[in-house]
């Protein structure tokens, strides 16, 4: 949820849309992780093949060069090659352990975390489905083309976040032994050596993860800094700059541009994607994709971005840019670069379309004053429903985004809007291995059934389409207040609730008017409800953690969401959920309405503990994975 700030900012982004960062956002809290898990190796193979394949090759030229003139010997070879290259490659989808002769570990002189199975066993490995039958070759050769440009980025993203974990990485390719395949697992999840949902804990060794990561000296503290800054005023923009990486020169700090730094893999990434330009049969994103390469050449976004929200529905997309400040935890300002591949989900666009419609009806139903629901008539924003068959950078490692609204520049948001995407095919992956399974532990079973991926991604949908929804400012005594400003350090649970319970309200008032079917209402609430299940397992102490405990304790304290005592079981009464929700959204909206921070406060506090029974249902849940691990069915080298 990287806003801009002030009060100019903050009303550009209301006029903009909607402002909701989502799960990408959660990303940042991931110390709340709170959930352990029973110890349960997972292995599989899908990275341990580029480096046999590697090995193999390496044996390959080698006999070769031993028998020159037994061309027939290296056909042989080769066919051999392809065939265990081809097994290795079904074998990685099913991810199962195999029996391993003793292998010689590469790891045994480092101190690896103990529970390092435990953490593993929190990330489900899935792989991602990449449907190219449907495509022409020519948009075949472009995915194609699309992916090594992200792999490009995927390396530059390690070099910014632990190049020595990197070497690590690629030190233990290949290794058959089981520890050094874990290892290797979890180095890729986290895409470097500190464990991204546990603090940035160190896994391998004992150093704790300096916190500007490779994007500063890793002795520089934040005092040597200030006062640098202090003595050489001229230097801070550049010291500061999001695009720039901090080093050292005799006495001196330098900011050497990310374009110069990471040159040597921003030019094959520049390549790919002007190849890519070459092969789309869409002259606005080819058009995309050369501003785009020209940007990650000048570290200047600004017109690139301008092209990318402009695209209309296009049937390919990527992300493809620094756009985040997730790494920098030392001044927080430092972008790291992230990239993924999207094609188009038609049937799941076209419902999204069918909630677009009605954002201004929805807006004007609101239980609130007229004059606190400006029109929002004329400000629609794009959204984009996409499978993403390949992630790299800081979508690929650690926490795994749903959903995601993008960029972050504010004046891109004054002059059309950010975009929000959907990642579908992760959203399903997260439902049918997280929620799902919580769900099916802690609801009456029928009500378990309910809860779907269909009914996820509406209620996310409509999560997104309602940040945009309600009061532009708060009506203080003061006169007209950001409404953040107003609330103060509350206000990022109101909004994350306001999002959630807003949206609920919207889709009843769809199902009321036909636009929606009736008979998926109650899934609606069954997903709602899964999903704050999984969220409340992160803990309640960031947004959206506050945001649903609070949800779960109104709906508890109004009966409508009540624990079974002799099956322990939880019951949505679905009857009477309209009305609670209507009741909420109420309440919410006035909140922000009114900018009453003790009303804020007083609610929070009231609704704002998990109940010991929920405490105890989740724990005897959390065998179940926290995330999903994808394992992509593209091959993923690393240079
Ligand atoms: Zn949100």
């Amino acid at each position: 949820m990287a806003r801009p700030s002030g009060m100019l900012a903050g009303f550009l982004t209301f006029v903009a849309g909607y402002t909701g960062k989502e799960d990408h956002f959660n990303r940042n809290f991931l110390a709340y992780v709170g959930n352990k898990s029973k110890c349960q190796p997972i292995l599989h193979c899908s990275d341990r093949m580029p480096g046999m394949v590697q090995q193999f090759s390496r044996f390959l030229v080698h006999h070769c060069k031993l028998a020159r003139k037994t061309w027939a010997y290296c056909v042989f070879l080769l066919l051999v090659a392809s065939v265990s290259s081809n097994s290795l490659m079904a074998g990685q989808a099913s991810a199962q352990p195999t029996a391993e002769p003793a292998a010689q570990t590469k790891t045994s002189h480092l101190t690896i975390a103990a529970d390092l199975d435990a953490q593993l066993a929190k990330f489900k490995p899935v792989k991602m489905p990449y449907d190219s039958a449907s495509m022409t070759p020519r948009e075949r050769q472009m995915v194609a083309k699309l992916v090594e440009a992200c792999q490009a980025l995927e390396s530059i993203y390690w070099r910014q976040s632990d190049p020595d974990g990197l070497k690590l990485y690629a030190e233990l390719a290949g290794s058959a032994a089981p520890r050094d395949k874990n290892l290797r697992r979890f180095l890729r999840i986290n895409g470097s050596r500190f464990n991204l949902i546990n603090n940035n804990a160190p896994f391998v060794g004992t150093a704790p993860w300096p916190p500007g990561r490779a994007l500063f000296p890793s002795d520089l503290t934040h005092e040597e800094f200030e006062r640098y800054v202090a003595a050489h005023p001229a230097d801070k923009a550049a010291l500061y700059d999001p695009w720039t990486v901090v080093r050292r020169k005799g006495t001196a700090l330098e900011a050497i541009p990310y374009h110069v730094a990471f040159r040597e893999w921003l030019d094959p990434a520049v390549k790919a994607l002007r190849d890519a330009a070459a092969l789309s049969d869409d002259p606005a994103f080819a058009n995309f994709l050369r501003l785009r390469a020209d940007s990650l050449l000048t570290d200047n976004y600004f017109d690139s971005d301008l092209a990318w929200v402009s695209l209309e529905n296009p049937k390919f997309d990527i992300i493809f840019a620094p756009y985040e400040t997730y790494l920098d935890d030392f001044l927080g300002v430092k972008t790291s670069y992230g990239a993924a591949v999207l094609i188009r989900n038609e049937a799941e666009s076209r419902k999204l379309d069918v909630f677009q419609k009605y954002v201004p009806d929805i807006q004007d139903s609101l239980p609130l004053a007229p004059e606190d629901r400006p029109s929002k008539r004329g400000h629609l924003s794009p959204m984009e429903v996409m499978d993403t068959p390949y992630r790299a950078g800081d979508l690929r490692h650690g926490y795994q985004a749903v959903a995601d609204n993008l960029p972050n520049d504010p004046r891109i948001h004054e002059q059309k809007g950010s975009k929000k995407i959907f990642f579908k095919n992760f959203m399903d992956a997260r439902v049918n291995y997280v929620i799902l399974p919580v769900a099916q532990r802690l609801l009456r079973p029928d009500q378990a059934a309910l809860a779907s991926a269909e009914g996820y991604l509406a209620a996310t949908m409509m999560h997104e389409i309602s940040h945009g929804l309600g009061p532009a400012f708060a009506r203080t005594s003061a006169g007209r207040t950001d409404v953040r400003e107003a609330i103060g350090p509350s206000y990022a649970g109101l909004e994350e609730a306001k999002a959630d319970i807003v949206g609920l309200y919207g889709l009843k008032w769809l199902v009321d008017r036909g636009d929606l079917p009736k008979e998926k209402l109650n899934g609606y609430y069954a997903s709602e409800v899964g999903g704050i299940f999984r969220t409340v397992r992160f803990g309640v102490a960031e947004a959206h953690g506050r945001a649903e405990i609070m949800e779960f304790n109104f709906f508890s304290e109004r009966g409508v969401v009540k624990r079974n005592a002799a099956s322990g079981r939880y019951v949505i009464d679905m009857a009477g959920m309209p009305d609670a929700v209507a009741a909420l959204a109420k309440e919410l909206l006035e909140q922000e309405a009114t900018g009453d921070r003790a009303r804020v406060e007083a609610w929070f506090a009231k609704y704002g503990s998990v109940p010991t029974e929920l405490a105890k249902a989740l724990e005897a849940a959390s065998d179940v994975p926290v995330d999903v691990d994808p394992i992509s069915s593209i091959p993923e080298p690393m240079r």
